[in-house]
């Protein structure tokens, strides 16, 4: 049971978090943080307790899925269902909402702990608890205070769940081509009109609808200008239907008790979340919550599978020996346990980030500070979130990515077994393979980290690596490592020399940059990591030696394809499909 609540997320919690800063900002200086930090400690302990009591039924009733409601909303399967009522019952649904709400204002790295450890028992009913807190989070932004009032402490207190609707038929990647309507009405309100697809718990009572504004329809067409968030009720005040009908659901690979709806709006009463025609920067939001929401479920999809290996490997007798003593077994073994905790190591910092992002805000908004600490607080904000804008892509994917091949190596250790659904591993293959899809495929992130870095962040994030490489340099333990990790930063912006000259090409390497990004922030952190215990140090050597020679050739890979990639690959194509055709 204590192994849901893992020595990571307890290094994080007691020791690693600057929590004085976070809370103090949050909260002022009354705030007693031996105290806090105690609190937190036992609502992730109840949690691990709950959670770890949810993954038998929900490997066991895997391949149950969720079903349409008479009502014309979707419910998961029972097992689900009994499990969110649990969580429900122990007021951990939705977390992050603070106090004037009803909610019990946790940091948003205890949700992000949270969802891992959902995520680990059951990847489905992950989906529902994210949404439940990636909605709460953008309407206490974006609302106004009446809607808050009325809607947050149902959200809180488990009432109704959340869904955010963006997907159309044509409108996948790309929400400039999103069509459905929004029409503004006398009252102040907005009727929406639209089809929706791939929605995931899109049965929610509560719905954060993207769509067109019908003043600006034409002109915006094609652009992500001109759109609005909604929110919309699937009932109305008094009870009756509001349009919103889950047309049909899909069937699917993997999380087969996540409902993933289409939603069809008729006529749809809502109320506008944030300005009009602002509604994509406001989609981004929650789209960046859920983002790294999803991060953690691919941690934890992928802590469920390290876990059937090692315990299968252990017992699994070939040539007079457990599996695990083959060398060729170990080592794959202890390199997912090692991404394992990369993965989780760029998560926790991020999540970090974001909850240093959101306190600065909550002191800026209020009237404690000076003068001179506001300027100090409004700098250290904006530079924040230039970090947080670029960690949070890097952070899905690399999560994401991690949990696709340590699922699959999984696999590959239960050997015959692995294959069969007598085993839980393809389970969790199969729930995995989502989670590189959703929220932004692996493509999409590393071309949003792309851009982020085009515009500077790349600079504020390496210039705070090597301040803190530097100070770890102190330290005899940790000195070498950190002046790999200082020359794997020099590598990486020597090949974007290269690569910004030309943004064709630049696109092409996305992928290639973001993980020798991910590489110098991931091998940071973990050196961050054994400065407060030691043990660590060998995980962090493993990655930083194994990582650092990567590193090297993927930018020479830059360097040397510089011109003539792209019309090679376009040749290749050329010549392959006209010699099948
Ligand atoms: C189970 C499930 C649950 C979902 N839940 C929700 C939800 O709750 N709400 C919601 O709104 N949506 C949801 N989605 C939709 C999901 O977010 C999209 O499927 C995803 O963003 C990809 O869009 P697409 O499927 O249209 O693929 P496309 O955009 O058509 O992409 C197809 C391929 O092209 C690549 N590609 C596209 N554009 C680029 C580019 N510019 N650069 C490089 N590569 C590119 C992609 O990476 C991908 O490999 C869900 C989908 C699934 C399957």
């Amino acid at each position: 049971m204590l192994d849901y609540w893992n020595p990571a997320m307890r290094l994080y919690v007691d020791r690693l978090v600057d929590w004085e800063t976070i809370l103090t900002l949050r909260r002022g200086e009354a705030v007693d943080v031996e105290a806090e930090k105690g609190a937190f400690s036992t609502v992730l302990e109840t949690l691990a307790a709950l959670t770890a009591g949810f993954e038998r039924p929900a490997r066991e009733h895997w391949s149950e899925e969720a079903q349409l409601t008479p009502d014309g909303g979707a419910e998961p399967p029972a097992h689900m269902r009994d499990a969110y009522a649990k969580l429900r019952e122990a007021g951990l649904v939705c977390m992050p909402v603070p106090e004037k709400y009803g909610g019990a204002a946790l940091p948003l790295l205890l949700n992000g702990m949270a969802l891992e450890m959902i995520a680990r028992a059951d990847a489905s009913l992950m989906t529902v608890i994210g949404l439940q807190t990636g909605a709460a989070e953008d309407i206490e932004k974006y609302a106004s205070e009446e809607t808050k009032r009325a809607i947050l402490p149902r959200f809180v207190s488990g009432e109704v769940q959340g869904c955010m609707d963006l997907t159309e038929p044509q409108a996948g990647s790309d929400l400039g081509r999103i069509s459905a309507r929004v029409t503004d009405l006398p009252d102040g309100t907005v009727r929406v009109d639209g089809q929706k697809i791939f929605i995931t718990n899109g049965g929610a009572e509560v719905h954060l609808v993207l769509a067109r504004d019908a003043d600006t329809y034409d002109a915006s067409k094609g652009t992500t200008q001109g759109l609005s968030l909604v929110l919309v009720e699937r009932h109305r005040p008094d009870g009756s239907p509001n349009g919103v009908r889950v047309a049909r659901l899909e069937r699917k690979l993997g999380i087969h008790g996540s409902p993933t709806c289409e939603v069809v709006f008729e006529g749809a009463i809502g109320v506008r979340l944030g300005e009009k025609g602002k509604g994509f920067r406001a989609m981004l939001d929650l789209m960046n919550n859920a983002r790294l929401g999803v991060a953690a479920q691919g941690l934890g999809i992928a802590e469920a599978a390290f876990h059937d290996a090692t315990v299968y490997a252990r017992q699994r007798q070939q040539f007079g020996q457990p599996i695990e003593k083959q060398p060729l077994v170990m080592t794959m073994l202890a390199k997912m346990a090692v991404n394992i905790e990369a993965a989780r190591a760029l998560c926790y910092h991020t999540y970090e980030l974001a909850d240093l992002v959101r306190s600065r805000e909550v002191a800026l908004s209020g009237s404690r500070l000076s003068n001179a600490e506001r300027s100090a607080q409004q700098e250290a904000l904006e530079r924040d979130v230039v970090r947080l804008r670029l960690l949070t892509p890097l952070t899905k994917y690399f999560a994401t990515e991690i949990s696709h091949d340590i699922t699959r190596d999984a696999m590959q250790i239960l050997g015959g077994v692995g294959y069969t659904m007598d085993s839980d591993v393809p389970k969790l293959h199969a729930d995995s393979l989502i989670t590189t899809v959703y929220e932004g495929t692996s493509e999409i992130q590393a071309s949003f980290a792309l851009k982020e870095m085009g515009k500077g962040a790349l600079a504020v994030v390496f210039e705070m690596a090597r301040r803190e490489l530097d100070a770890m340099k102190q330290d005899a333990m940790r000195e070498p490592l950190a002046d790999r990790v200082l020359s794997m930063i020099e590598r990486v912006e020597e090949a974007t020399k290269v690569l910004f000259s030309d943004i064709q090409y630049a696109l092409l390497r996305a992928k290639l940059l973001a993980e020798m990004v991910i590489d110098v922030l991931a091998s940071t952190e973990l050196l961050r990591q054994v400065g407060a215990d030691p043990r660590r140090l060998e995980v962090a050597e493993s990655y930083v030696m194994r990582r650092s020679l990567e590193g090297d050739t993927m930018a020479r890979r830059i360097e040397q394809n510089a011109t003539g990639r792209l019309a090679r690959d376009a040749r290749v194509l050329e010549l392959v499909t006209e010699r099948s055709a």
